[in-house]
């Protein structure tokens, strides 16, 4: 870690975070499929689950229902339940009847939900036993989408992790063999597009992605790899990658045209790009993003935001909005703070607003009610009532499904922060 970042991560792990431990208003980890299914073309995900976990699919990912789904819920009915039938030999037929149908399946996922966690049905073994028979054509991993202490981008974590033991060794070359980046975090195809040609124009490479597109295409990973995390939810997959002798290069996130810059800053730093080459291939993408979040600075400068927790983006969403459109936050609460992979975006918010972990519903309603935000960022549950009692709200969930990363991104960033706001200002006329 260079002195700079070392100074800046001690500044931030001094800061006072309000712990919280109660009743929380979250998604599962689930939820993340409707996303990760749409990046993996050739993977499908199988969750063993009961069918409130089939309807939150079906009603998150209800736009899906024109194409062919490529995610689906092996119920585990009263007779699982109750142990009176052999679930493993339910899951092995429900999953060969599906490889028959849909040869178009290079990856499958066994999906674990509470349910399946309740009767402790071991989807690490069955996932070995299926792996072994579907073999050399199919993969079959498993990870756990269970709401059970959990919060939904951790479904994404839980998935990549479970990539990461997949990930071939890189050749073997010498030492002194050039490294590769591994950008960490399922990203909108456009987007990676767009960082690919951001990379090539610094002269970065090879640059990969996980997850990849396909399952053929996971990239090698190991000592000779550096990582840059696109999303900060991504704790338990970091962890795994620097297990295999990977190194993350600690960054901002790349939302908004400062995050963008600095991410690709840090990645540039690694990598011993000059200054000059640096501005030449970021000047244009910076300056297009300027003046795409200015247009919404109007609308949201001075106005205050209070997070509750949900998405675990909240930390440098707020630190966007505060730095780049002049709001206020207030409280910025996270499900899970991770102070080592948040470090450089904790040094970068307002001094004043009020960090939380954790949740306690009640008292964190309390204390929003007292402080009338002008917007509050919160899931589904709490969005209803709180725009009952006059609060304009925005709701966390379409932070993770709209394409955001990137400088040509961040003036639709901007706009999602505005939209609640002026629909307000319109109800009011
Ligand atoms: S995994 Fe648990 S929290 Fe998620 S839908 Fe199923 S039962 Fe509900």
């Amino acid at each position: 870690m260079s002195a700079i970042a070392a100074t800046l991560g001690a500044r931030a792990a001094e800061r006072p975070v309000l712990r919280e431990r109660g009743q929380r208003e979250v998604f599962c980890g689930l939820t993340g499929i409707v996303w990760l299914h749409r990046k993996m073309r050739d993977a499908f995900f199988l969750v063993v689950g009961s069918r409130t976990c089939a309807h939150l699919l079906q009603s998150a990912a209800g736009v899906m229902i024109f194409a062919e789904p490529r995610f689906a819920t092996a119920i585990i009915d009263e007779r699982d339940l109750a142990g009176m039938a052999d679930a493993n030999a339910e899951l092995d037929r429900v999953v060969g009847r599906l490889l028959e149908r849909r040869p178009d399946i290079g990856l499958l996922f066994l999906v674990g939900s509470c349910p399946s966690e309740v009767i402790k049905l071991d989807l690490a073994r069955a996932a070995k036993r299926l792996d072994r028979s579907a073999s050399p054509g199919v993969r079959v991993l498993h990870y756990s989408g269970s709401g059970i202490e959990t919060t939904f981008t951790q479904g994404e974590d839980a998935c990549l992790a479970a990539l990461v033991p997949e990930l071939p060794a890189e050749a073997p070359e010498a030492p002194e063999a050039p490294r590769s980046l591994l950008v960490v975090g399922a990203l909108a195809e456009v987007v990676e597009d767009q960082l690919r040609r951001l990379f090539a124009a610094l002269g970065i490479g090879p640059v990969r992605f996980l997850p990849p597109r396909l399952a053929a295409e996971l990239p090698p990973a190991g000592p000779r790899t550096d990582f840059l995390l696109a999303q900060p939810f991504l704790a338990e997959t970091a962890r795994v990658l620097e297990e295999r002798g990977a190194r993350r290069i600690a960054a901002p996130f790349p939302l908004g045209a400062e995050g963008t810059t600095l991410w690709l800053r840090a990645a540039a730093e690694a990598w011993g790009v000059a200054p000059d080459r640096f501005r030449e291939a970021t000047a244009a993408g910076e300056k297009r993003a300027r003046e795409a979040v200015g247009r919404h600075r109007a609308a949201l400068t001075g106005r205050s935001v209070f997070f509750f927790p949900d998405s675990q983006l909240e930390v440098p969403m707020a630190r966007f909005l505060a730095r780049e459109l002049g709001m206020e936050p207030i409280e910025v609460g996270t499900p899970y703070l991770h102070r080592q992979h948040l470090a450089e975006e904790l040094e970068l918010l307002p001094a004043g607003t009020v960090l939380s972990e954790g949740q306690h519903v009640e008292r964190q309603l309390d204390r929003c009610r007292a402080a009338k935000p002008d917007l509050v960022v919160c899931g589904l549950g709490l969005a209803n009532p709180l725009e009952a009692e006059g609060i304009a709200t925005k709701w966390s969930i379409e932070l993770v499904f709209t394409p955001v990363q990137g400088y040509d991104q961040a003036g639709d960033l901007a706009a999602l922060f505005t939209r609640p706001l002026d629909r307000r200002d319109r109800l009011r006329v």
